[in-house]
């Protein structure tokens, strides 16, 4: 398989091109026409030679993803459904914010994690993505604006796809480090956020990345037990090993950490559970921001169900009540299968029945 070209950092690949004997100067061309002017073929780049575009072509690919369906829900987020080189299938998410255009990237085909509510984990990971596929998810929803003559552009980006980041670690750095450079996509590194399930030695290393990217930890639950439950990465890295590693990124960053909450009926949406969560979360209280998330329900997880609008109400007072940084998220797309995941699920299950 072709290296994806949107993968290569501008000094990897001017390292690259100088020892094809090209002028290193080329990669700020090469440059200009991925991100600025945003051709899908390596032919258009006018300005390089016959002899460079074949180089180009030979060791690259500049277009790794097929539309396979995008969906535009009445709210106006997009789903995207993408086919790999490889025919592995992956999907992307626009969501309109009052605040500009966010994308959700995939990272890795399914996920190892296997959290009990995913529809993600129930696919285990096939293969992590490279970074040129990750920007690439990112390109494909700037050229849909492009070529519906939007004056749009992505301005926000949530790594909350299908994959576990922290997982795929140096290539998810890669994206990071392109789509944030001046010469690339220029999303300021403030409007990106990584979310991870809580992998404590990669959450260490983030925190010395040089970049003032946000960070999410899917936390879901105040105890070990509730959290053993519903994701069996606990057990490798209990509560405690993860507190650790968040109290030394906040030492080192001094930079707010959100808490991403699923609330689930019965399950770990109790006004005990409330409390817990503010005890937990007590000496971290001016950077630690809960987000509590309405559960998209997954058919194959028919044990969880959604919480009740006044036990979400009383939790969040709950947590208030105690000083911590709160607030429910808005929903967006759910007549479209936007839980991540979901539609790509439905998919392969569509390839099993007509394969059997
Ligand atoms: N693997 C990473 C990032 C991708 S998941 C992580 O787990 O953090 C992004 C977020 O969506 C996580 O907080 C995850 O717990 C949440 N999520 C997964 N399934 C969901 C569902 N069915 N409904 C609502 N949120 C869900
Ligand atoms: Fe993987 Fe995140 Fe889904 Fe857990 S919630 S299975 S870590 S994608």
């Amino acid at each position: 398989m072709k290296t994806a070209i949107y993968g290569m950092t501008k000094t990897q690949l001017s390292e690259w091109l100088v020892a094809q004997g090209e002028k290193k100067f080329r990669a700020n061309q090469i440059w200009e026409w991925l991100y600025e002017k945003r051709v899908d073929r390596f032919s258009e780049m006018t300005n390089l030679s016959k002899q460079t575009i074949a180089l180009l072509e030979e060791h690259f690919e500049l277009a790794p993803l097929k539309e396979i369906i995008v969906q535009e829900a009445s709210d106006g987020t997009v789903k995207y459904l993408f086919e790999l080189p490889d025919k592995n299938m992956i999907e992307t998410v626009l969501m309109r914010q009052e605040y500009g255009m966010s994308v959700c990237v995939t990272t890795q085909v399914g996920c190892n994690i296997g959290c009990t509510f995913c529809a993600s984990g129930l696919l285990t990971k096939n293969r992590d993505l490279t970074a040129g596929e990750i920007v690439a998810q990112v390109m494909q929803v700037q050229k849909y604006f492009d070529a519906r003559g939007l004056d749009e552009r992505v301005s926000h980006v949530v790594v909350m796809g299908i994959g576990e980041p922290f997982d795929n670690y140096d290539n998810v750095m890669d994206f990071l480090y392109i789509i944030n450079d001046a010469k690339g996509l220029a999303i300021g590194a403030r409007h990106i956020t990584v979310s991870t399930s809580g992998l404590a030695p990669q959450i260490k290393a983030f925190a010395d990345n040089g970049l003032q990217v946000n960070l999410a930890i899917s936390l879901h639950a105040p105890n070990n037990e509730v959290r053993t439950s519903m994701m069996r990465i606990n057990r490798r890295f209990p509560i405690e090993t993860l507190m650790e590693a968040v109290d030394e990124y906040l030492e080192k960053t001094n930079r707010r950490i959100t808490f991403e909450y699923i609330m689930l009926a019965g399950v770990n949406d109790r006004r005990q559970h409330a409390r817990e969560l503010a005890e937990l979360l007590k000496d971290k209280k001016k950077l630690a921001y809960v987000n509590l998330i309405p559960y998209n329900p997954v058919s194959e997880h028919d044990q969880y169900s959604r919480s009740e609008k006044e036990d979400v109400l009383a939790f969040y007072d709950e947590l208030k009540r105690n000083g911590v940084n709160c607030v429910i998220r808005k929903e967006h797309g759910t007549d479209i299968d936007a839980a991540c995941g979901q539609l790509r699920s439905k998919q392969m299950k569509k390839k099993k029945a007509v394969r059997a």
